[in-house]
């Protein structure tokens, strides 16, 4: 996957958290469900062509705790006997959903998880968050780069590693890298003129943004042959009484619609 993931603070509270999915080629994935997880009902989008499968490519859940995966296309990629990779990971971020009760509790079951699965491939950047802090973590085999939120009104990331700079490829290396640079640079500059009161109507904006494109390297990716296409898009509203979410599948969220589910906050947390 290469993706863009981020996070918006605003100024009355509300928190928007949000990502666009992006393959190469094209495939199919199934609605977004609420589920009853093992602590905490959760927004489902499942990852698998089995809808029963294990694993999901984001959601939030009735805390308002909200994961958000990202490739690491670190240099490294350690892969066969006793490494695992892309569907551990999937696998760890439904579990963060159906247990966590804070960013905190979402952090820590991550680095105990990739730790003992040896989870391999080419990395992974991962943005946890909930009503009060986000983090962005940067893992690439027995390393971690974590960056909190440190009351900045927004946070966004490509498929760019930046606290385990010495481990990502350089932009001019080839065109991947370059859309990693590229669709993180439109996303800050766009973040910055709305800060902390940026709206639903910015966020969907800025997922279905296509500045340095329509192609590979906008945040709504169009790429050609062999290229990525935004495929998925996902955005959770924090509000004071409610947690609305609102995804796009199948399709470029430039000419989709937004399908709304709606999730109460748990007992627990009130
Ligand atoms: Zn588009």
């Amino acid at each position: 996957m290469g993706c863009t993931i981020g996070a918006v603070y605003r100024e009355d509270g509300d928190v928007f958290l949000f990502k666009n999915l992006d393959q190469i080629g094209h495939s199919t994935y199934h609605p977004p469900e609420i589920r009853q997880g093992k602590r905490f009902k959760y927004v489902h989008l499942s990852s698998c062509r089995d809808p029963n499968g294990i694993g999901v490519w984001a959601g939030v859940n009735a805390a308002g705790v909200a994961v958000l995966g990202a490739d690491g296309n670190t240099i490294t990629n350690f892969t066969g006997r006793g490494w695992s990779s892309l569907n551990d990971t999937l696998e760890c971020y439904q579990s963060i959903l159906e247990t966590s009760g804070s960013l905190y509790e979402g952090l820590d079951l991550i680095i105990r998880f990739y730790q003992a699965h040896r989870v391999g491939g080419n990395g992974d950047l991962v943005i946890i968050a909930d009503r009060n802090d986000a983090v962005v973590i940067e893992y690439a085999t027995d390393r971690w780069g974590l960056m909190f939120r440190n009351g900045a009104p927004y946070l966004i990331r490509s498929n760019f590693f930046l606290a385990l700079s010495g481990v990502r490829p350089a932009p001019e290396e080839n065109s991947l890298y370059l859309s990693c640079a590229l669709r993180y640079q439109t996303g800050m500059t766009h973040l910055s003129r709305t800060a902390g009161n940026t709206t639903l109507d910015d966020v969907m904006a800025l997922l279905r943004n296509h500045d340095h494109g329509p192609s590979a390297m906008s945040i709504c990716r169009h790429g050609g042959k062999g290229e990525y296409l935004t495929e998925c898009s996902f955005i959770a509203h924090l509000g004071p009484k409610h947690i609305d979410s609102y995804t796009v599948i199948n399709g470029y969220p430039c000419e989709s619609s937004y399908r709304k589910l709606t999730l109460d906050y748990s007992a627990e947390l009130i």
